[in-house]
């Protein structure tokens, strides 16, 4: 962009600002312009345009939102103090305190993103919530930079890079936008790192997509018509227009259910804008009265938003020419905050104090974690879920309904309560019927907790809760119970080195080595080697001094503990010693990737499985022989076994298709076999050689795409 382009589109951008915004701020955006064109001077963008280029579109792209002088300013002058030598009382002066603060708060979030492997994330992560909470426009413009980086992501040259900025993008910026209704931008968002990630298959995706619109576009218009002509008979004036839903969105949906899109439903919704909200209701109602609706699907977001503000009626229905479709009702207003979310309310100029009063209480849930947490990982990992997730409201059997995110399983419902019925939950009841407790739970479920006052939390539920609460509460309990634990690890550990060499485990055997260690008793030299103070090396060389050569050099590192989690997995297992072998298990099969658990077995070692293996259920009265196991970051051994399900239609080709497919996506197919045939259908196994659990999605995403394909999951062995 040459500089008089920056001229025009600086002038052009002032113009369309003052359009709607006369306030007080208005005045400064020139001054801002010059100031950060100034100040940015010297710099370029890896794209080589002036660095000027990138907040002049970021402000670009609120100004389309129309938003409010003062938050163009702030995205005008949001890289200068990080960026320049620009400073914050610079920019009081020159502007006023609040474009400071504001910019600041933009700052901060910048700087958690680029080191947030450091202890000082939890100090800034705590500012910038404040600073979020004070005024959400500053997360407003901090999204919008994002998105203007992510457009132009493809100037970055390091591969790695990209993959960490998208993987950041889908992880936390998608999400708070999500958060505060931002819908366009989140959908933007997830596309570009989509892209970025697995082009593959969002192509392929894409390619499906548009061969079922091209095969249905007559069938799209007939029913917008058909819904039309019902409208105007009955006197209501309404847009009807046909939404296709997003590559990344058919993409989420495919991985949470194993279903492949095939219908119409799955790829457009139909959206029917009206003037008010009675026309919305009476809309639902000829709809309602003349198609079958599907029991379940209706959703009323207008009595009861979503807690970001959405605002629409949602229902399928058997539609015209009984296709299945999804319709939404709205009125314009609504639609706009659909699109923009909290930012409408800067563009109304109404209602703002009220909306960050209200509606953002998971600001305050947030904070509350702030406070009460010491251990600034633990506090990342708590917010990010708290973060994520819409709510489900679910009821005591007493009738107290308690609000739980998405996701949310029985445990967490448990701890809701109160962490002593978590602590002590053992088994419960949804709708008066026992199920597992890590079940997740739905809108309307009513649970009821079986307690035992003896119970504790076994670490393996970390795995499965999804509330900060619960989260803090198990570790908590964890952190109580860990010492028995190591002990337990210890006799294992030690117990298998004694074995090794012909050696029975007593009090007698150890008595040595305790006093060499200066442990008072037999269980804290346990302990000290189930926590690793005490090496398996060291007690081989106490124990076994003569074996002590040729055991070492045999170390294996298959796995190494979970760092994140100070608690559950401070057990070394690098270094075990050879015989405590580590097999994968063959009923599931487990590829990096899965979230696995170990089971150790006296004499037999440690079987991987992956954690929701059905086996594992026969493992559930002994939590001590659960080891909390992540996988190694470089493992020696780069493929592993996976099965496929599949369905292929019964004709010539179909077989090669997806071996191509597969080979394609630099897999080795190792093994088919034929399940079932009939006249239209084989149903066959594949057994494939993957190189970790994305890998295998992304080609049975793929598989899904492909039209002789009928089904595609993965399979797993349930005897
Ligand atoms: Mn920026």
């Amino acid at each position: 962009m040459s500089v008089d382009n920056i001229g025009i589109r600086s002038e052009a951008l002032i113009k369309q600002v003052l359009s709607y915004d006369k306030s007080s701020y208005a005045q400064y955006l020139r001054k801002a312009i010059l100031f950060s064109q100034k100040a940015h001077e010297l710099q370029m963008r890896n794209s080589g345009e002036p660095f000027f280029h990138h907040p002049l579109e970021v402000a670009k792209i609120l100004a389309d939102m129309k938003l409010d002088s003062l938050s163009i300013i702030v995205a005008l002058l949001h890289d200068t103090v990080e960026d320049t030598n620009i400073t914050l009382q610079k920019i009081s002066s020159q502007f006023s305190d609040k474009v400071a603060e504001l910019v600041d708060g933009v700052t901060k979030i910048g700087k958690i993103s680029r080191k947030s492997q450091e202890v000082v994330q939890a100090e800034n992560l705590r500012k910038f919530i404040i600073a979020m909470s004070k005024d959400i426009r500053v997360l407003i413009v901090k999204l919008a930079d994002r998105l203007h980086n992510m457009r132009t992501l493809e100037h970055i040259s390091s591969i790695d890079k990209r993959n960490k900025i998208s993987l950041e993008t889908l992880e936390i910026y998608a999400p708070l936008a999500e958060r505060i209704g931002m819908q366009k931008i989140k959908n933007e968002l997830q596309d570009l790192a989509f892209s970025n990630l697995y082009s593959d298959v969002r192509s392929s995706i894409k390619t499906r997509m548009n061969l079922l619109k091209e095969n249905d576009q007559s069938l799209i218009d007939k029913i917008i018509f058909e819904l039309s002509t019902l409208m105007e008979k009955h006197s209501l004036k309404c847009k009807i227009v046909g939404r296709e839903k997003s590559p990344y969105s058919i993409w989420s949906k495919m991985k949470r259910k194993s279903i492949n899109f095939e219908q119409l439903s799955d790829v457009i919704a139909f959206r029917i804008v009206v003037s008010n909200i009675d026309n919305c209701y009476r809309v639902l109602g000829l709809i309602h009265t003349h198609y079958h609706s599907i029991p379940g699907s209706f959703k009323d977001f207008i009595s009861t938003p979503k807690k970001n503000g959405y605002k629409s009626l949602h229902t399928i229905v058997i539609g015209p020419e009984l296709y299945k479709i999804e319709v939404q009702i709205r009125t314009q207003d609504m639609n706009k905050i659909s699109e923009i979310g909290v930012a409408a309310h800067w563009c109304y100029k109404q209602g703002a104090e009220e909306l960050e009063k209200n509606k953002y209480n998971w600001i305050a849930e947030l904070l509350q974690i702030l406070e009460t947490s010491s251990d600034s990982s633990e506090l990342l990992e708590n917010t990010k879920l708290e973060m994520y997730y819409d709510q489900v409201f679910c009821f005591t059997p007493k009738g107290q309904v308690i609000a739980l995110p998405k996701g949310a399983c029985v445990i967490d419902f448990a701890y809701a309560v109160h962490s002593d019925i978590g602590d002590s939950c053992v088994g419960a009841k949804v709708n008066s019927r026992p199920i597992p407790l890590k079940t997740m739970l739905e809108n309307g479920d009513q649970v009821e907790i079986i307690t035992n006052k003896n119970h504790k939390p076994p670490a393996t539920w970390e795995k499965f809760v999804t509330t900060g609460k619960a989260l803090s509460a198990i570790r908590k309990q964890l952190r109580k119970g860990m010492l028995n634990e190591y002990i337990n690890l210890g006799r294992v550990i030690v117990s298998q080195i004694l074995e090794q060499h012909k050696m029975k485990f007593s009090e007698d055997t150890l008595r040595d080595t305790v006093d060499f260690f200066h442990k008072p008793n037999v269980d804290s030299l346990l302990a000290a080697v189930g926590e690793g103070h005490v090496s398996q090396d060291q007690i081989i060389k106490r124990l076994i001094p003569e074996k002590h050569q040729s055991v070492i050099n045999r170390k294996f590192s298959l796995f190494k503990p979970n760092k994140k989690n100070k608690t559950g997995s401070k057990i070394s297992i690098k270094g075990l010693i050879p015989g405590l072998a580590v097999h994968f298990a063959p009923c599931c099969n487990p590829i990096p990737g899965d979230s696995i658990v170990g089971i150790q077995q006296t004499g037999k070692g440690i079987t991987v499985h992956v954690l929701d293996c059905e086996i594992l259920q026969n493992y559930s009265s002994t939590p001590e022989k659960w080891l909390d196991i992540t996988w190694d970051k470089n493992p020696e051994k780069d493929i592993y076994k996976a099965i496929i399900n599949a369905v292929v239609l019964n004709k010539p080709g179909s077989l090669a298709m997806l071996a191509v497919e597969v080979a394609k996506l630099d897999a080795n197919v190792t093994n088919f076999k034929i399940m079932s045939r009939s006249k239209d259908f084989f149903e066959i196994l594949v057994d494939l050689e993957v190189k970790g659990l994305n890998h295998l999605t992304n080609i049975i995403t793929i598989l899904r795409t492909k039209s002789c394909i009928q089904s595609a999951c993965r399979y797993i062995r349930d005897e």
